[in-house]
């Protein structure tokens, strides 16, 4: 199901990129986004191989024995459901600010940072070895939280649309964008993440809502994107751009 979300959602925001561009005159297109679903592509079969598994096993484990927050407040189905889903969410906010915290993690992050033509397509450019970290500190995650199976097969599907939305290159009138985003994390929201600026790269972490970054007080908001330039100042060769060059980012600079 999660598969069908994708193809279809990224297609249409895909398709909907080329009429309603935020950025204009984008050149090989096609190209940058063979290379980006590449990774995607890659990335799904390889966590599905490794960690699919693994995933189902730490669940079930966690209900049978008890284990976990949401075990131990012996809730109702229902608000247990909307707890883990919260808490879920607040985890990938702080995973993310970890990753560019901490260099070790960032030397992985920053190749989702250096796409200098952001659009639905950087959705999935994650450097494998992010995805694999990620794929193991949510194991120690999902029992510590005891979030059950459903639950994290929900968020995945509510999360795929959300980031796919949030890193298209679509023109999202402001007052659009402001009404969504005081809930979810917008285009006009996340595009400030992906800016050459340090202190704008630094900010706006969330994944699906946007009250984390006001909590953690690195909501930062901007009234003007023409003068949005993307990417690392230091990946901005044609070199680090091409699939080989991603492939190498958390070991050269
Ligand atoms: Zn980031
Ligand atoms: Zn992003």
């Amino acid at each position: 199901m999660k598969i069908g979300v994708v193809i279809i959602f990224l297609s249409l925001t895909f398709f909907l990129e080329f009429l309603f561009p935020l950025f204009q005159a984008r050149s090989k297109r096609m190209r940058h986004a063979l290379i980006n679903l590449t990774f995607g592509v890659f990335n799904a079969f390889l966590v599905g191989f490794l960690f699919s598994s693994l995933t189902v096993f730490i669940s079930q484990w966690s209900e049978l024995n008890h284990f976990g927050l949401l075990h131990w407040m012996n809730a109702s189905p229902l608000f247990s459901g909307c707890i883990a889903f919260i808490l879920f969410d607040v985890w990938m906010y702080v995973w993310h600010r970890i990753n560019h915290r901490v260099p070790f993690f960032w030397a992985f992050h920053r190749m989702h940072h250096t796409d200098l033509s952001v659009d639905s397509t950087t959705a999935f450019r994650f450097h494998t070895g992010e995805i694999v970290l990620s794929s193991l500190m949510r194991l120690a995650v999902i029992p510590l939280i005891g979030i059950n199976l459903n639950v994290l097969m929900l968020y995945e599907i509510c999360l795929q649309p959300i980031i796919i939305l949030h890193h298209s290159n679509l023109k999202i009138p402001e007052n659009w964008d402001r009404a969504f985003r005081f809930l979810i994390v917008t285009p006009n929201m996340h595009r400030v993440h992906h800016s050459q600026i340090r202190e704008e790269t630094n900010s706006n972490y969330a994944s699906i809502f946007s009250l984390w970054d006001r909590l953690g007080k690195t909501f930062q908001k901007r009234s003007e994107f023409k003068t949005l330039v993307f990417g690392l100042p230091e990946f901005t060769l044609k070199s680090s751009q091409s699939f080989f060059g991603m492939v190498k980012t958390p070991f050269f600079s």
